[in-house]
Order: structure tokens, then sequence, then C-alpha cells
């Protein structure tokens, strides 16, 4: 198995597949969830000091002995650490946490009121090489316009909710024309995918199971990937999506299911 890399806007990749830790926060599942992720071949980790579970996850990293140039951690800075100071403080903390001297990313997790100072915060930090690459999660056009108004360095990556029943195609178009890259989170609706009969339909035609054909689609998308699941079982067959490719029919196809609904809330009405 061999995940590609997608190039950011300063040059530096990011694989585009990688292991979301959302809602893992017990240590054993924490733990084992990061080094099983490791020991199939994947290197990127997405976590925030929102999920709780940086400390577990340093101690995976740790134990896996990978070199730390071969990793690729993104982490999120919370709502709360907004002002510039607050900002600076939560970085070192997370890296503290993560037993690492550097993120390759770290994101705005949520537009609120201070992201400009936030912002100003990670660029620091990226001058300063304490970060590889920097980006923002949940903004939609108008924030980003607020931030490349008023920027010195662009964000490379907007991390956003993204899933066959909701493709935000504006915003795709415009982080294009930005050179901004896609993560999307909730790859598979947060488990809700299994539900559509297209999807079992295509399954059915090229031998793999709902969530591969999913996660193939995300792949062809263009897009970063983070699915997150602490089952080995699932860890492994979510991975195996290298070996086959869907059809510009089957993409058509699911993107009939693309009714612009969320599952998760609109960053514009947040109340955390
Ligand atoms: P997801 O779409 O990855 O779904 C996870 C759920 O699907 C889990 O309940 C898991 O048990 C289940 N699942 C996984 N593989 C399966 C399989 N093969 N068969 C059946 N069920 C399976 O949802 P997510 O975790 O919310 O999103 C992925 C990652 O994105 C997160 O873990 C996190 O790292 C990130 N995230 C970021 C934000 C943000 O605001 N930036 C928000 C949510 C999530």
């Amino acid at each position: 198995m061999n995940i590609p890399n997608l190039t950011m806007s300063n040059g530096v990749t990011i694989p585009q597949y990688g292991y979301g830790t959302f809602k893992m926060k017990e240590y054993a599942e924490v733990y084992e969830g990061v080094l099983a992720a490791l020991a199939n071949g994947i290197r990127a980790i997405d976590t925030a000091a929102i999920y709780g579970n940086e400390a577990i996850i340093g101690k995976a990293l740790k134990a896996s002995s990978i070199e730390r140039s071969e990793l690729f951690i993104t982490s999120k800075l919370w709502n709360d650490k907004h002002h510039y100071d607050d900002a600076i403080a939560a970085f070192e903390k997370t890296c503290a946490d993560l037993q690492v001297d550097y993120l390759d990313l770290y994101l705005v997790h949520w537009p609120k009121e201070a992201n400009l100072e936030a912002w100003r915060a990670l660029e620091d930090l990226y001058s300063a090489g304490k970060i590889r690459s920097i980006g923002v999660s949940n903004f939609k056009e108008h924030h980003l316009d607020e931030v490349l108004a008023n920027c010195r360095i662009k964000p490379m990556m907007n991390q956003v909710e993204f899933h066959p029943q909701f493709q935000q195609e504006s915003l795709r178009e415009y982080c294009a024309k930005e050179d901004i890259l896609i993560t999307g989170w909730g790859p598979l609706m947060q488990g809700k995918v299994f539900e559509f009969p297209i999807l079992e339909e295509l399954a059915k035609k090229h031998h793999k199971n709902v969530a591969q054909i999913v996660l193939r689609w995300h792949l062809q998308q263009g897009v970063v990937l983070i699915p997150k699941s602490s089952t080995l079982s699932r860890i492994k067959e979510n991975l195996n999506i290298f070996d086959f490719e869907l059809t510009s029919e089957d993409i058509e196809l699911i993107n009939t299911l693309n009714t612009g609904e969320r599952i998760g809330p609109d960053p514009d009405t947040i109340t955390f």
C-alpha cells in the first residue's frame, strides 16, 4: 500500500490519508489505535487540543520508534485560545503533550472572535520554524476573505466537513483558486454513511464495502481524508482502497447524494 502525498502551497507535502482521533479519549483506545494505524502504514495523525488525547498520542508516537521526520502531525487551536499569548501557550502545551518540538500542520479549529489574532500567532510560529504548515478549519468563504485580506502568510489548508451528502462545491472552488488544500472531516458521516442504497450497489459492483467506496470517492476528489476507527479490522479495511478506481459514472451516482445537508454544526452559529 502506497499512500499518495498532496502538496501544499508552501511546497510541504501531506499524506492524503491520515488517522482521525475525534472522540477517542480512553487511554487504551487512543494508544492502541494510533499504534495500529502506524503499524498499518499510516503516518499522518489528526488531533486537536479539545480532543483531550494529545498526551496519549505522544506516548504512542514515542513507543512506535518511528522517526519524527516520517510522521505528519496535525493539531488544532481551540476556540477559547484565539488571543495572541493564549494561542502561543496553547501551541506549546500541544507540543509538550505530543512530545514533539514542531508540528507539521496547525489549524485554527473554528472561526470565532479574534480570528486574526489567532492567525498572527500561527504566522509567527510558522516564521519561527515551529510549524511546517498552517491553516484553518471550518472556515467559510467570508471567514477566509477576512484572513486573506489581512494575512502575511496565506492558510495552506482548510479542514472542513466533507462527504457525499455535503460536498461544499463553492468553498472548494474558492480554496482551489486560493491554493488552499481541503481536508475533509467526517468522511464516513460519523457512521451515518451506511444508509444509502446507491453506495451498497457500488460496493457490490466493486467487491468492496460501503466505507471503502466512500473513502475511495474522497481520494478521487483530491482532498485529504482522515477517517476515524479504533477497531483494528476497520483500520485495515478502510485502508484497502488503493487497488481499485471508481468510474466517472460511479462518481456521478455518488454525487446525486449531495443534498448540501451538514451532519455537524454550522460554523456561523456554533455555541462552543
Ligand atoms: P468519520 O466520518 O471518520 O466516522 C467515524 C465513525 O465511523 C466512527 O464511529 C467509526 O466507528 C465508524 N467507522 C469507521 N470505519 C468504519 C467501517 N469500516 N465500518 C463501519 N463503521 C466505521 O467521523 P469523524 O471521526 O468525525 O471524522 C474523522 C476525523 O476528522 C476525526 O476523527 C477528527 O480527527 C476530524 N474531525 C475534525 C473536525 C473539525 O472540526 N476540524 C470535526 C470532526 C472531526
